[in-house]
């Protein structure tokens, strides 16, 4: 015997349930299937049911997205078959459909009862986005004592489009976490060092490779100012002046000398663009490369191309260059006086003929590091050929350089070489000149050195003559 309930009292049941519904809509701070859970509880007391389920429906399979259900019975995930569920009949007549008791029902012998032992049933199916996504549920092992009625109807149509919002909401959710995820992925994972710098040059994210290049850790970075890598304020404001100063419609290419963590300087290429992170506030966005090892070999080329490999002076190519600027100053300022000087090692094809070509080399290093001694900050020496030697001496006039020479003269003549218990005894001449105003360029200085050399050759040798 079913039992007719009150009308007002199920009016006043559905006002009680649709209230609760509100409340727990209304709470913002639980996920969208937490409110579904919710709903499900609010569901199964309303009809009196022991399981509540949002299921979605692909094809044969059934799944339960959300439960509410007496425990170790049902959980989030379960798969079932479709035919196996009083859901598959639900979707067929794309309907309520409703069982007080299966047993005195036309579905009696449905599978649902045969396989589950589910008497009492009410579903609805739920659309995502207008297409069926699933179904809402609630189900009982016994019979329901009151027969279900046309508000029970309303209020299952009414809870489905609810959850059909929800689930819609929580797809949208689904969808920015997936995206927000494949994003860090990128950064994260990128090769090049990535950094996210704001106006104020605060670092809002930095990623693994960074980490690697600059040795400080992700927490050690995020949050600090970016002055953490550079070497000094002024290094940092160097840098920072530039980024301002650069036009920020194209991307930003540089290269700045960093700080490691554990004190090592490192050079790095920043290519960078500015976004735009809200309305009213942008950052830039960096790509580093750490490029050390190509600077160093830079570094390199660039001595291998301006030294003598033998001495470690400069080459004639590079000391000519620098005779051409100072010729270019001497026309700039008149007053000012540089000295020129060319050193000829005397009889120098004596010492390779009688003591081999190896101990001539020596003997030329050892003169080049008696030139490395006597040279002041300012000046620059070369090996400008075989046996010859020059030296530039900016602000200094022919009588400085004259003490200077003759004291470099003194001191090789008073040098004893000893190689192979041998000792080796050599001597220089020496031509003195000064740059002067009236100097096309560097070869009118050089004859003129040259000249003066060519003197002392043809007064002895081992003596200074200027012209
Ligand atoms: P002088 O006093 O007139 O300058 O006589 P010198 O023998 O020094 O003059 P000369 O120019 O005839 O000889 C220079 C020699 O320097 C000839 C050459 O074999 C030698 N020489 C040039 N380059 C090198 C080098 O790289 N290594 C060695 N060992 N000898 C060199
Ligand atoms: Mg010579
Ligand atoms: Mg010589």
């Amino acid at each position: 015997m079913y039992i007719l309930p009150d009308k007002l009292q199920i009016i006043e049941r559905q006002n009680n349930a649709l209230h609760q519904l509100n409340e727990i809509a209304a709470i913002s701070d639980i996920s969208p299937l937490e409110t579904l859970r919710k709903a499900l509880e609010i569901g199964k007391e309303y009809f009196g049911l022991e399981f509540g389920i949002v299921s979605h429906i692909v094809g044969e399979d059934y799944t339960v997205d959300v439960q509410s259900s007496p425990p170790d019975t049902l959980f989030d995930g379960q798969l079932f078959e479709l035919g196996s569920t009083y859901c598959k009949t639900t979707l067929e007549i794309d309907d309520v459909l409703a069982i007080t008791d299966v047993t005195k029902s036309k579905y009696i012998g449905h599978p649902c009862h045969r396989d589950f032992n589910l008497v009492s049933y009410i579903g609805a199916p739920i659309r995502v986005n207008s297409k069926v996504y699933g179904t809402i549920n609630f189900s009982s092992a016994q019979a329901r004592h009151l027969e279900y009625n046309k508000i029970d109807d309303e209020f299952m149509k009414l809870l489905s489009r609810w959850a059909g919002s929800f689930l819609e909401r929580q797809s949208v959710l689904d969808e920015l976490s997936l995206e927000k995820q494949k994003f860090e992925m990128i950064f994260e994972n990128n090769a090049s060092g990535t950094l996210l710098i704001d106006d104020s040059c605060q670092i809002l994210m930095t990623n693994k490779r960074f980490c690697e290049i600059i040795g400080f850790s992700k927490s050690e970075l995020v949050g600090q100012n970016a002055i953490i890598y550079y070497l000094d304020d002024i290094s940092y404001n160097t840098a920072r002046e530039k980024i301002l100063n650069t036009d920020k419609s194209s991307y930003i290419n540089m290269e700045h000398q960093l700080k490691r963590k554990d004190g090592k300087l490192i050079w790095c290429k920043f290519v960078g663009s500015q976004i735009e992170l809200t309305k009213d506030s942008t950052a830039m966005i960096w790509s580093i490369l750490d490029i050390t090892a190509q600077k160093e070999m830079q570094e390199k080329l660039e001595k291998q191309a301006t030294m003598d490999y033998l001495t470690e002076l400069y080459n004639r190519r590079y000391f000519t260059s620098r005779l051409e600027e100072e010729v270019l100053k001497i026309k700039r300022d008149k007053n000012s006086t540089t000295s020129l000087m060319i050193f000829d090692l005397d009889k120098f094809k004596q010492i390779n003929d009688t003591l081999g070509h190896l101990t001539g080399d020596f003997v030329l290093k050892k003169f080049a590091d008696i030139i490395k001694k006597n040279l002041r900050k300012t000046d620059i020496a070369g090996r400008v050929g075989g046996e010859e030697f020059a030296m530039i001496l900016p602000n200094t006039d022919i009588t400085n350089a004259s003490i200077l020479a003759n004291r470099i003269r003194e001191e090789v003549s008073n040098k004893i070489i000893t190689i192979d218990k041998k000792d080796i005894n050599f001597t220089v001449s020496i031509g003195l000149t000064a740059l002067s105003y009236d100097d096309i360029n560097s070869d009118s200085a050089f004859a003129r050195a040259d000249n003066a050399l060519y003197m002392a050759k043809a007064k002895g040798r081992n003596r200074l003559e200027q012209k």
